[in-house]
C-alpha cells in the first residue's frame, strides 16, 4: 500500500466509523425500498465528504483521487448504495474540475463540493455503449445557444440530478473529435426523464433515461473546446476508475470478512466449516485477490493525481478497474458458496454482495474494454 498522510489516515478512520454506525445498518433497506437515500447525502454533505477531491478554492478539502479512493472503499464496506453516491457525485463533477472554464469552475464546483447540486454524467446511449463515438445525440450551433437533441440511457441520478455533464456531436464527420460536452441545468426546457430501470442491485440509485428535445444551451455551458469533450472526458476516466475499483474493494472485502465470520460459527460434522482445509483455501485465496487488488487501485489513484493524462496512468487505471472489479465478482460469489444454502436467502447480506459487484465490471468501460486498452498500450510500446 502507498504511504497514506495523517490526514488520509483520519479521513479512513472517520469514514469507517461511519460506514459501520450509519451506512449498514441502511443498506439491505435501501436494497428493498429501492428509495433513493436522501438522509445519506445529507450525512455526506455534514461530513464534508462530497468535497474530498475538489481544490480548496472550489470548497473542497484539497484532496486527490487517492483520498476519494480510501473514502469510497470504506463507504462501500458499509452499503454500497451509498458509494455510488459519493462516486457519481465525482464522476459527473471531473470534466468541469479537470477541463471547465474558471468561470464554470467557480459557478458549479463549490454547490457540488458542498453536496447542494448532484451531478449525472451523460454518455451512453441505446446503440452507443462501449463505441460511445457511434452516438446520435446532436448539438447544432444556432447563435450564443447549442440546440441538443437525442437520447441517453442508463444514467445515474438522472432523476435527481441537479446538473448535466452531457456528449453530442457538433461534428459527426470527425467522430471522436467532432463530440463535445455540455452542462445543461435541470428544469432546461426540452430536458425530459423517461423510463427508470428496473435493476438487480444498487436499487437506490436510479438509472433512467434522458430525452432531450430542443433542448437550447448557452454557449457558455460548452466544457473545452468544440469537438474536444468527448477526447478530454476519456482521459478523465482515468481519475474515476480507480474509485470504481476502490468501490470494488470495499466489496469484496466486507464479502471475505463475512465468510471468515460464518465459517467461524457454521457448525457440519460436529465442527466449524473454518476446520475444514477446503473452506481455508478459499478463504486464503479471496484474501489474496483482496489485497492484490487494493495495492493496484492505489497505486492506479496515487499515478492519477501524479499526472491522469500518462500512459502509465491510463493503463494502471484500467488494470486496477479490471482487476479489483473482477476479484469482487469472484469473492462476493464464494461469500455465498462458504454461506451455502443461507448464503442465497435474503436474510443474510452476501447474496446482495454478489448482485452488487456485478455492475462494477460493467460501468465506466466493461472489462473487455479495459483489456483492449491494457492490450493496445502493450503492443504499441
Ligand atoms: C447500473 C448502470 C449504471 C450506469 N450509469 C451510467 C451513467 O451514469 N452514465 C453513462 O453514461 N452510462 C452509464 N451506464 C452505462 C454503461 O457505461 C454501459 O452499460 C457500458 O459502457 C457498456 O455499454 P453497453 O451496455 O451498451 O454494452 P455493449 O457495449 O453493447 O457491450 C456488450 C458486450 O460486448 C462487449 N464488447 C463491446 N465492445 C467490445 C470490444 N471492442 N471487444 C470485446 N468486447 C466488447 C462488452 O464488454 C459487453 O460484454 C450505466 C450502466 C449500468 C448498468
Amino acid at each position: 500500500m502507498i504511504p497514506l498522510t495523517e490526514e488520509q489516515q483520519m479521513l479512513q478512520a472517520m469514514v469507517r466509523r461511519m460506514a459501520r454506525e450509519k451506512l449498514k445498518p441502511r443498506a439491505a433497506e435501501i436494497d428493498n425500498t429501492g428509495e433513493f437515500p436522501w438522509d445519506i447525502v445529507e450525512l455526506f454533505r455534514e461530513n464534508g465528504l462530497f468535497g474530498i477531491h475538489f481544490p480548496e478554492e472550489y470548497g473542497g478539502s484539497g484532496g486527490g483521487v487517492v483520498d476519494l479512493c480510501l473514502a469510497v472503499e470504506e463507504v462501500a464496506q458499509g452499503c454500497s448504495d451509498a458509494a455510488v453516491i459519493l462516486a457519481g457525485q465525482a464522476l459527473g463533477s471531473k470534466l468541469i474540475l479537470l477541463s471547465g472554464s474558471e468561470e464554470q469552475k467557480r459557478k458549479y464546483l463549490p454547490r457540488i463540493a458542498s453536496g447542494e447540486f448532484i451531478p449525472a454524467f451523460a454518455l451512453t446511449e441505446p446503440g452507443a455503449g462501449s463505441d460511445n463515438v457511434s452516438m446520435q445525440s446532436r448539438a447544432v450551433r444556432d447563435g450564443d445557444y447549442y440546440v441538443i437533441n437525442g437520447r441517453k440511457i442508463f444514467i445515474t441520478h438522472a432523476d435527481v440530478a441537479d446538473i448535466f455533464t452531457l456528449f453530442a456531436k457538433t461534428d459527426p464527420e470527425k467522430k471522436a473529435r467532432g463530440i463535445s460536452a455540455f452542462i445543461i441545468n435541470k428544469g432546461t426546457p426540452g430536458l425530459g426523464i423517461g423510463k427508470i430501470e428496473k435493476k438487480m442491485a444498487h436499487k437506490g440509485n436510479h438509472a433512467c433515461e434522458v430525452i432531450l428535445e430542443d433542448v437550447r444551451v448557452p454557449r457558455e455551458n460548452l466544457v473545452g473546446a468544440e469537438g474536444e469533450g468527448f477526447m478530454e472526458a476519456m482521459k478523465i476516466l482515468t481519475t474515476s476508475r480507480p474509485v470504481t475499483a476502490a468501490r470494488a474493494v470495499g466489496l469484496a472485502q466486507v464479502a471475505l470478512d463475512e465468510a471468515v465470520a460464518y465459517a467461524k460459527t457454521r457448525v457440519q460434522f460436529g465442527q466449524p466449516i473454518a476446520k475444514f482445509q477446503g473452506i481455508q483455501f478459499m478463504l486464503a485465496d479471496m484474501a489474496i485477490k483482496v489485497e492484490a487488488a487494493r495495492q493496484l487501485v492505489y497505486n492506479a489513484a496515487f499515478l492519477a493525481d501524479r499526472d491522469y493524462k500518462s500512459k502509465e496512468a491510463q493503463r494502471a487505471s484500467s488494470m486496477a478497474k479490471c482487476f479489483a472489479t473482477d476479484t469482487a465478482m469472484q469473492v462476493t460469489c464464494d461469500a455465498v458458496q462458504v454461506f451455502g444454502g443461507y448464503g442465497y436467502m435474503r436474510e443474510y447480506p452476501v447474496e446482495r454482495l454478489m448482485r452488487e459487484a456485478k455492475v462494477t465490471q460493467i460501468v465506466e468501460g466493461t472489462n473487455q474494454v479495459q483489456r483492449v486498452v491494457i492490450a493496445r498500450a502493450l503492443l504499441e510500446d
